[in-house]
């Protein structure tokens, strides 16, 4: 069993909202979130965003932002690509690694996104791992094998301490972008895997683990879902690039 937590409310922007989007939205964000000490707000804008989020934001270091993606090397001849090690300059505290459209678009393969967590770690900024399972994978009765690969090859080679420090995000693939949600049961038994996965890794304590769920979660689900069990938070694509939308769902479980 997981213990009650305070929830984390992540959005990811994907490829949406360039420097002058970002700053319109954190003008309504700000005024239509206050603060919260019983909940973590953070948003993934697209990198060429993030200082245009870290200056609009300044005022209101409670709204956290973080890297959608980073390269598996510190620097080199990468076209194109953002180093773990440049983000913290921008003000950035989170990072993700192992989104699905990363894995489907890009090839992100197990041991990459292991790697992508060891440059968030390095770089001192809070890595979230995104996992989860295609609708053929989960029709096939994959789900627990799925979940098991993806977080294990990750847990493998991290160290203690970057074990400790890893956040988990629950994106069943059929979910995200689709307006078809887990339901809270689905969520509850996924997030029971995930946690189990962690058993016997030093630096992992299950219980206490945060593991966010992600898909098609909106203003009018994001209640149930919060209360479904070990759900400790959200991980949030389309409803979180309307400012009142995502308002709305920081405002939950107040
Ligand atoms: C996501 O991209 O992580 C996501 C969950 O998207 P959506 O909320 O749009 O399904």
């Amino acid at each position: 069993m997981s213990e009650p937590r305070t929830p984390v409310f992540a959005a990811n922007w994907k490829m949406c909202h360039g420097p002058a989007e970002t700053a319109a939205f954190l003008a309504r964000f700000k005024q239509r979130h206050a603060p919260r000490d019983d909940a973590t707000v953070v948003v993934f804008p697209p990198a060429i965003s993030l200082p245009a989020f870290a200056a609009a934001s300044a005022e209101r270091p409670d709204i956290r932002f973080g890297v959608q993606d980073v390269h598996t090397d510190i620097e080199g001849a990468h076209t194109g690509a953002i180093s773990a090690a440049m983000v913290p300059a921008t003000g950035a505290t989170w990072g993700l690694a192992g989104h699905s459209e990363r894995r489907r678009e890009f090839g992100d393969t197990d041991p990459m996104v292991a790697k992508k967590l060891q440059r968030l770690l390095d770089a001192g900024l809070r890595p979230v791992l995104c996992v989860g399972e295609t609708l053929e994978e989960r029709e096939a009765g994959r789900l627990s094998a799925v979940l098991e690969t993806q977080v294990k090859a990750c847990l493998e080679a991290l160290d203690a301490e970057g074990r400790r420090r890893l956040v988990y995000a629950y994106e069943p693939v059929w979910a995200i972008g689709t307006g078809r949600t887990a339901s809270p049961m689905d969520a509850a038994e996924a997030h029971a895997l995930v946690r189990e996965q962690l058993t016997g890794f030093e630096g992992c304590t299950p219980g206490r683990a945060v593991i966010l769920y992600g898909g098609s979660v909106k203003p009018a689900n994001i209640e149930q879902l919060l209360i479904a069990p070990g759900v400790d938070g959200v991980l949030v694509g389309g409803a979180s690039l309307d400012p009142d939308s995502w308002a709305a769902i920081c405002a939950a479980g107040a």
